[in-house]
């Protein structure tokens, strides 16, 4: 599904992924663990296709991402990748419904279907009873399975969550990974970002990071 072969990232005079290798098989369920600092974001932007590598190489899907447009390149992220992050990164103001169905809006789906496909998500996560609500209305548990129903709403291959849990008290933090399982026993691949060790040992595999560099995995 995603693999990196010998990765390099700098963003100025900062090395922030250095000879990083590793592949991720379809199906898996991995946590990426390390320090702040270690390169665990670049790493997920790599494989999320949000950014290219300056050395190295990076396929996706079988797809050499250096070898993409940028159009080529969101085409590819639009239809194979969900996102979540640690804050929700849901729109204010924005019902429930319509924050979901706004993330398939560059899929190429018609409105009445990106609306259905955004309800069914939403049920997916058990929040079915909260589509009008506003994300200001909800817990953060809840606007967190609103941000992973608007990442799997276009049923993406590859799932991809950094600090998923950062901002939830361990209770939501449990449902929320619980729900990740869920999709994860559903077919899809998940990669997560955690600082919490209990939760990186939790899951099946673990790919540790340190100064830019994979150290194990
Ligand atoms: P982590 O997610 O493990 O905290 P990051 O991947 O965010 O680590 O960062 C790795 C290193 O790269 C850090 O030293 C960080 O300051 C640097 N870095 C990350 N993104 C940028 C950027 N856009 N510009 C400059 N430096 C960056």
């Amino acid at each position: 599904m995603a693999e990196l072969a010998d990765v390099g990232k700098t963003y100025g005079s900062v090395e922030a992924l250095r000879g990083a290798t590793l592949a991720v098989r379809t199906g898996e369920l991995v946590a990426i663990v390390g320090p702040s600092g270690s390169g665990k974001s670049t790493m997920l932007n790599m494989v999320g296709t949000l950014d290219r590598p300056t050395t190295g190489t990076v396929r996706i899907a079988g797809h050499d991402i250096s070898r993409l447009t940028d159009r080529q390149l969101s085409a590819l992220r639009a239809s194979a990748i969900g996102f979540v992050f640690q804050s929700f990164h849901l729109a204010g103001g924005v019902p429930v419904l319509d924050n979901v169905a706004d993330g398939l809006l560059y899929s190429g789906i018609a409105r009445r279907e990106r609306r259905r496909l955004a309800r069914a998500a939403l049920e997916r996560v058990g929040l079915e009873h909260r589509l009008a609500h506003r994300p200001h209305e909800l817990s953060g548990g809840e606007r967190q399975r609103v941000a992973i129903a608007r990442a799997v709403a276009g049923d993406p291959m590859l799932l991809l969550a950094d600090e998923p849990t950062g901002n939830l008290d361990s209770q939501a933090g449990a449902g929320v990974m619980a729900l990740l399982r869920e999709l994860h026993e559903a077919g899809t691949t998940v990669v997560i970002i955690t600082h919490d060790r209990d939760i990186a040992a939790s899951l099946p595999r673990q790919i540790e990071m340190l100064d830019g560099r994979v150290i194990a995995c």
